[in-house]
């Protein structure tokens, strides 16, 4: 198993190019159970309403998590789209997602498969703290 905390492929990239972290690139979707996760850990920060899915506010023009070498939340609070970007699931609603790959980031065409088996794990584990209604919300 990959971990996270160490010097991987993705968040050496990660480091020089932060484009998800910052208010031009980012739309980073917190489902109730990220922000249960983030709270539990005594941190606060801003979240909007957009349809179904509440996203990540960026402040100052990035996200206040990000820091001068990355993001630095540890693995286990950093919500679920961070943690799999570039690669991303949309949930259908009837326990099925889809995988698509975000063609903009500069690490999209480096991605290990292990990373792949990696952030699928993670997103199956976090999937079933997700409501119907945000499981469907990305199809609204
Ligand atoms: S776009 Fe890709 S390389 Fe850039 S910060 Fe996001 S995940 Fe990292
Ligand atoms: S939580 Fe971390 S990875 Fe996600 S947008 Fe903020 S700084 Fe980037």
């Amino acid at each position: 198993m990959i971990n996270m905390t160490e010097d991987t492929p993705k968040l050496a990239f990660c480091r020089r190019c932060k484009k998800c972290c910052t208010a031009s690139g980012s739309k980073i979707v917190l489902s109730k159970h990220d922000i249960r996760r983030l709270r539990d850990a005594g941190l606060t920060f801003k979240v909007r309403k957009d349809y179904r899915l509440s996203k990540m506010v960026m402040e100052n023009g990035k996200c206040k998590f990000l820091g001068p070498e990355g993001c630095v939340l540890p693995e286990k609070v950093r919500p679920l789209d961070c943690k799999t970007y570039p690669v991303h699931f949309i949930p259908d609603g009837k326990n099925r997602y889809y995988l698509t790959i975000a063609l903009d980031c500069p690490f999209w065409n480096k991605i290990p498969q292990s990373y792949i088996d990696y952030v699928t794990r993670e997103a199956q584990k976090d999937f079933a703290h997700w409501s119907h209604e945000e499981q469907i919300g990305y199809w609204v």
